[in-house]
This record gives structure tokens, C-alpha cells and sequence, in this order.
């Protein structure tokens, strides 16, 4: 990518836009301290902060104007200093079974000259739920052999605004703001519930637990009452194993835990999940063991992707019992989702059966994720954007770090 390109591109951005501090994503303690920053006296800071949380999380508003418990003079320091923008919506596109993905685009507001980046952002409704996947990374370091993301390089981490940004452009999308218009479609509100989006699963693109503090930060909010409120037992971060950071991800955030084991043993798994040759099985399934508030009602969930001839014969079904033997668990089985280049296909259904059957008979219930959105691209393992990393050398001369 050219320097000329980038300049052009950022001489786009509207210059009202530049240098101003988002506030989504903001802890209440760090957006009082900003109002405070940009001249809103500290006594007024506490009642502006859970005003701005009640528009933004709750009401979803993307408007200052459209705050009408503060008064025209606040609002114009907010606009002067703030945005409250959410992300562009590239494309969106609906599959045959109802699974829509989105492709959002990012400006990076702290350094408004980068190009701007792209994820992914995938809704699953179903009769009982709709989960809402999202992306915490633009890319990944990690390579996973079977992994669509893992073929693009790592641009950059999402900040927690933009982390939360795919979420209410989500509810936005599915009409989940009051008085918001619900898609033509219809049907997306899962029985006795009020809203489409009633779970959200780290597991778009990226690595959650290699960008801990801003993911961290936004599932804060995602579970707080006042903010996007779901309850952390509907909220799950999907980890390929970094294991330093589970302890802290069950302590600190309290979410509901999922490990992509996908294999038994660390010679294979060292190919698939390249990460376990610096955390293998045994230290992975340890700090398993150890994670906070884990229980029979708070089991973990071990995804296991089924490649064909490579991780699912019966031997690796009863391996797979034997290791996770003594650890609250749930298995969730998921069939190979192929991509473009991909080097691998799934097991066959006689033998993800047979697998079940035995993982089942271990005492795991229902284990077969369903492929949604496959026609879409949608489906675990095929998210991707075209976005690119710059060169050190146009970083530099863009004046970012
Ligand atoms: N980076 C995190 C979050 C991504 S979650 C992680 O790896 O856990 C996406 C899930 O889909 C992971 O379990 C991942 O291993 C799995 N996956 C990746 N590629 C896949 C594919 N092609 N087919 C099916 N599942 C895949
Ligand atoms: Fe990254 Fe997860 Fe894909 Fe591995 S499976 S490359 S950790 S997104």
C-alpha cells in the first residue's frame, strides 16, 4: 500500500472528525475524568456519565442533539470534544438460514491519518437465542492451520469502543433500541425474549485473550446494567489457550469460558493450534481446572473441529474424554467450515457421529455445532477482511506508533 494512497485517503476524513475522544468503550471512572478533561465541572461529571450511558447503551442514540436531558451548552462541549460515532456498515449480507454477517469499517480515532480497518460481525438467531459473534482483533498473529482468519496478518487490535461499536450497530441493524424497526424478516426476537441479540460469543476474528484490557473493558460493559446489560452467563470468549491470561479472563471479567482444543495430543495440536508449542495441553487444561467460579452450572466449553482423518478417529474421541475427566465441561463438536485454500475437509457425518456418540456416552450432551451462514462465508473459521498492515516506515511517516 502506498504512502500517496494513505494521504489521499486521509485527507477524506471530515476534519470535524479528527482527534476526538470516543466515548463508548469508556469505563464510568474514565469518562468522568474526560467530561472533566474538557471543562464539565467534576460535580455535574457522575449524573453526566449515567446519562450518557443511558443514550448510548440503552437508547443507542448516535446524535448529541438527540440528548434531551442535557442542556444545549453541554451538548456542545460533548460534540466539541467527543464522538460517538459508530462503525460504517461496508456490507451486510443475510444467509438462507437467517445468519447475517456485517462488515464493518473502523477509523482509528487517535490516529485519524491510518487507513481505516475492517472486520466482521456475524448474528446466528435461532428459536431459543440469537448470539451475536464479534471480533476482537483486525487479523490474527496466530496461524491455526484450519483457520481462514488465521491467514491474515494481525493489522491491529480493536479498541473497546469498537468492540462494542459491532454490538450496537448489530442491535441497531435488528432493531433492538426501543423504537427501533425490527428487519422485514422478521422472526428474530427468540420466544420470551425482548430483544434479537440475547448472547454475545468472542469468537470472531482474532485472538480475545492477546487483546485482553480492551476486551476486557468492553465485556465490562456489555454486562453491566447500565450498559449493554446481558448477563455474563450469556456472554462467552472463545481463547485458542493463552494461558496466562484465563485466570484473570474468569476473576476479572467473569464470563463464560470456551478453549479451541482440536486436538489430544500436543503433536498435533502444535500443528493445528500452533500456540500450544508455548502452552501445551497439559498447562492448557490445568489453568482449566483452576478457572475461576468454574462449577457444574459454569462449565467450560471445549470447541473440537472435526477434520477428516486427521483428529476424528475413535481413539481421539475417548482421549478427549479422558483428558477433560474431573473438568466441569461441555464438548462442542464443529464441523469443518472450508475456505477458500484451505488444506483440510471435514470428517465425514458417519464419523462425527460415531464421535459424538462416544463423547456422549461420557455423560456430554448435544455436541454438534450446526454450520450457520456457510453460503455467506460466515461460518467459524471463514471470517476475513481485506484489511492490510502498513509498513513500519508509513506508520512512521503517518505519525503513528
Ligand atoms: N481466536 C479465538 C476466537 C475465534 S473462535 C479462538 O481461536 O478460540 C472461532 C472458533 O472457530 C475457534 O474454536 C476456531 O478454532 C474455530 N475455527 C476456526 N477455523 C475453523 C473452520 N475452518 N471450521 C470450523 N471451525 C473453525
Ligand atoms: Fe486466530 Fe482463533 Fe483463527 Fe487461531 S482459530 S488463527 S487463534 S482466530
Amino acid at each position: 500500500m502506498s504512502l500517496a494512497l494513505d494521504l489521499d485517503h486521509a485527507s477524506a476524513i471530515r476534519p470535524e472528525r479528527r482527534g476526538k475522544t470516543p466515548l463508548v468503550g469508556l469505563s464510568r471512572a474514565d469518562m468522568a475524568q474526560a467530561l472533566a478533561a474538557a471543562g464539565i465541572a467534576e460535580r455535574e461529571a457522575r449524573m453526566r456519565v449515567s446519562q450518557l450511558w443511558n443514550w448510548l447503551y440503552h437508547n443507542g442514540v448516535t446524535d448529541f442533539d438527540r440528548m434531551s436531558n442535557i442542556g444545549k451548552g453541554t451538548k456542545q462541549v460533548l460534540a466539541d470534544h467527543f464522538s460517538i460515532d459508530r462503525p460504517e456498515i461496508v456490507t451486510e449480507q443475510v444467509s438462507v438460514d437467517g445468519t447475517r454477517k456485517w462488515l464493518f469499517r473502523f477509523r482509528d480515532p487517535a490516529n485519524p491519518l491510518l487507513p481505516p480497518v475492517e472486520v466482521e460481525t456475524v448474528y446466528i438467531p435461532e428459536s431459543d437465542r440469537g448470539t451475536l459473534c464479534v471480533s476482537s482483533q483486525v487479523g490474527c498473529t496466530l496461524t491455526c492451520s484450519f483457520c481462514h482468519t488465521g491467514t491474515q496478518r494481525l493489522v491491529r487490535n480493536l479498541s473497546a469502543g469498537e468492540i462494542l461499536g459491532q454490538v450496537l450497530m448489530a442491535r441497531e441493524r435488528l432493531g433492538d433500541f426501543p423504537g427501533g424497526t425490527r428487519p422485514a424478516d422478521g422472526g428474530l426476537v427468540p420466544s420470551g425474549e425482548t430483544r434479537a441479540i440475547t448472547n454475545i460469543v468472542m469468537m470472531g476474528m482474532g485472538e480475545p485473550l492477546y487483546n485482553y484490557d480492551n476486551v476486557k473493558k468492553a465485556l465490562l460493559i456489555a454486562s453491566d446494567e447500565a450498559g449493554i446489560s446481558l448477563s455474563k452467563r450469556r456472554i462467552t470468549l472463545s481463547t485458542s489457550g493463552v494461558v496466562p491470561q484465563i485466570g484473570p479472563t474468569g476473576s476479572e471479567i467473569g464470563v463464560m469460558l470456551a478453549i479451541s482444543l482440536h486436538a489430544v495430543r500436543d503433536d498435533l495440536r502444535d500443528i493445528l493450534v500452533p500456540i500450544n508449542k508455548k502452552w501445551p495441553l497439559r498447562e492448557l487444561l490445568q489453568a482449566c481446572r483452576d478457572y475461576p467460579g468454574l462449577s457444574n452450572a459454569r462449565r467450560i466449553t471445549f470447541e473440537y473441529v472435526m477434520l477428516r482423518d486427521i483428529n476424528d478417529s475413535d481413539a481421539d474421541a475417548r482421549e478427549l474424554v479422558r483428558l477433560l475427566a474431573g473438568i466441569p465441561a461441555k464438548i462442542n463438536l464443529i464441523p469443518f467450515n472450508p475456505w477458500p485454500g484451505s488444506n483440510y475437509e471435514c470428517a465425514t457425518s458417519a464419523r462425527i457421529e460415531k464421535f459424538a456418540d462416544i463423547v456422549n456416552r461420557a455423560g456430554y450432551a448435544s455436541p454438534v455445532r450446526t454450520p450457520r451462514g456457510r453460503d455467506i462465508f460466515a461460518a467459524c473459521g471463514q471470517l476475513k477482511s481485506e484489511s492490510e498492515r502498513l509498513s513500519k516506515k508509513d506508520r512512521e511517516a503517518l505519525g503513528a506508533a
